[in-house]
């Protein structure tokens, strides 16, 4: 299968102003890296469920990976093309082949346009249609398509509840045909008996149109149905990364452990729930060893020094912590 996208140590890094203490003491202010050292790649028509708690870096990975945020530091290619140091005009380019759904539908549309007119604007930029009666067609297949009616088109987003809204936002991104879409939390605002709805119209539209997908979550049993592999992140380093099946049935670290511990499995009951002391330490302090070491059940003594590589495990497990080697 072709990779369509290979990531190698991608940082972002955020600086905290400096106050005036600092300033008198010629002191910079103190710096996080929200995404630190991520590499991973992404195979055509294959979906990567990204999950973790929330402000570990999942949402900060994806705009760095669109290229809204810059990078620090690291690469992304897209299609067999560097697309770090992308100027405008390249970058417009291939976001026609990179769309993204965000986890708000209310604030994603235009309240003052309607549906047409959202949709046009985005078709039209990217020149798909030659003709507006195509245009309109297309329109109109699209609502269709995503579970809509074409006299919808002529609405405005007041008219439609979260979900249809919802499915405006991804008609919108399929419009123009991209080869990965990247859902941010897109169900997370809706309600449980909608959500299953959207997430089998993205398993569709995926089939159908050959996208690769990256799912943003923090809930575990929407990852698991949808995606094939999983990532998952801690203080903006991935932390384990394999399939589905492995992160699910054989969890090493951890963090991961702790995160699957809490979700109820209806064939074997609950597992063992082993929770997670605290919250994660600041970003802003500087850590030396394993990132994860003030919470973890199974740390050792050498954890608080040395920091774990990405070690891998078989062929498609990657784990970063020290019981794994
Ligand atoms: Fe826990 Fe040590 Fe593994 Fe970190 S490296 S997750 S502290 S066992």
């Amino acid at each position: 299968m072709t990779t369509i996208l290979q990531v190698e140590g991608l940082r972002k890094e955020y600086r905290k102003a400096s106050n005036w203490l600092s300033r008198l003491f010629k002191q910079s202010g103190a710096s996080l890296y929200a995404v630190d050292d991520v590499t991973f790649s992404l195979r055509a028509g294959e979906t990567l469920g990204l999950v973790g708690e929330s402000g570990c870096g999942k949402s900060t990975l994806s705009r760095t990976l669109m290229r809204l945020y810059e990078p620090t530091a690291g690469t992304i290619i897209f299609l067999g093309e560097n697309i770090t140091a992308h100027g405008q005009k390249d970058l417009r380019k291939m976001r026609k082949n990179m769309q993204m759904v965000f986890q708000d539908p209310y604030s994603s549309l235009n309240p003052r346009m309607t549906v047409r007119e959202m949709l046009a604007e985005t078709i039209r930029f990217h020149q798909i249609c030659q003709t507006e009666k195509e245009l309109n067609e297309y329109i109109e297949y699209l609502l269709v398509r995503v579970g809509l009616h074409a006299r919808d088109a002529d609405k405005y987003p007041k008219a439609f509840s979260g979900g249809q809204r919802q499915r405006i936002c991804i008609a919108r991104a399929i419009a123009v045909k991209p080869k990965l879409l990247i859902a941010d939390e897109p169900v997370s605002a809706l309600d449980v008996s909608v959500q299953a709805h959207i997430l089998n119209l993205l398993e569709d539209l995926k089939n159908e149109f050959n996208l690769s997908l990256i799912f943003i979550s923090h809930d575990l049993s929407v990852v698991k149905y949808i995606s094939d592999r999983v990532a998952v992140m801690y203080l903006g380093k991935i932390v384990e990364m394999g399939t589905t099946e492995e992160i699910f049935q054989k969890p090493v670290h951890p963090y991961t452990q702790a995160l699957l511990s809490a979700v109820p499995r209806i064939d074997q009951g609950v597992r063992e729930k082993i929770g997670i002391e605290g919250d994660p330490p600041s970003p802003y302090e500087q850590h030396t060893g394993c990132p994860f070491f003030s919470r973890c059940p199974k740390r050792m003594p050498h954890c608080e020094r040395e920091t774990p590589p990405f070690y891998q495990s078989g062929e498609t497990h990657q784990i970063r912590c020290h019981l794994s080697v």
